[in-house]
């Protein structure tokens, strides 16, 4: 039976990461892409509640929206897509998503949506900022697609966030490092005397620790991540008991 994918992304309607995607996930199914019509990078997981959201189909299958990529997937899924989903894909991202930028980033808010409403999903991203070979990231990303809709079970309460060098080695599973931005606060004035502030952080560093997500890319390996719906830290419950149990009662 032929496959749904629903594709969205962060960068909009003109990220050059969102053609070359559909064109190689194509090859696996019928591609239904709901992306915002401006660029929603660092919009991580905000949805629209105070204004119409507005869907727009420009061109057969492919729909703009006025939304948040977890906006594209929400109203992609129940309205355009009628639950029919075998797979979302979010990207794929012009820049890297490697540790922290899981937490600010659109693109990976896009699959965390998809794996929240019960759908396998991943997230895409080219790790250069500049000259990124997004045809290559898009083969890959369709190989990887392909891989996760033939698994016997879908992926549950999981989903990937997948960044691809330029260079690529071999691929490699991976957990999320931490990334360090020497995060300057711009301060200017603009042209009526007012000032306005930018912020102007740089990547400085990743903490190259073996098996991050940060140090395989640096190897030239495609890193998967395999990251939780539930942020629970379990392994706190013990240390935290007394806070609940030690307490004044009432
Ligand atoms: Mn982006």
């Amino acid at each position: 039976m032929k496959k749904n994918i629903l594709v969205t992304n962060d960068d909009g309607i003109y990220g050059v990461g969102l053609r070359p995607l559909i064109r190689e996930l194509q090859k696996l199914g019928t591609v239904t892409a709901i992306v915002p019509d401006q660029e929603r990078s660092g919009a991580s997981h905000s949805i629209t509640l105070h204004k119409p959201f507005r869907i727009h189909e420009m061109e057969p299958g492919l729909y703009l929206t006025n939304g948040t990529p977890a906006d594209c997937v929400k109203y992609g899924v129940r309205s355009l897509m009628k639950g029919k989903v075998d797979l979302i894909v979010s990207g794929i991202n012009t820049g890297p998503n490697l540790g922290n930028d899981v937490v600010y980033s659109g693109t990976v808010a896009g699959a965390r949506e998809g794996a929240m409403l019960g759908f396998s999903s991943f997230a895409v991203s080219v790790a250069e900022q500049v000259n990124g070979d997004f045809e290559q990231a898009a083969r890959i990303a369709a190989r990887i697609a392909a891989h996760v809709m033939d698994m016997k079970c879908p992926l549950s309460k999981i989903y990937l966030n997948v960044n691809v060098p330029r260079i690529v080695k071999g691929m490699m599973l991976t957990s999320v490092g931490s990334r360090v931005y020497d995060e300057n606060v711009e301060c200017r004035t603009d042209p009526r005397g007012k000032k306005y502030y930018w912020l102007a952080g740089s990547f400085v560093a990743g903490e190259h620790h073996e098996g991050t997500d940060i140090t395989a890319v640096a190897k030239g390996y495609v890193s998967i991540t395999p990251l939780h719906l539930d942020p629970t830290a379990y392994n706190e419950f013990a240390r935290l008991d007394s806070l609940v149990n030690d307490a004044p009662q009432g």
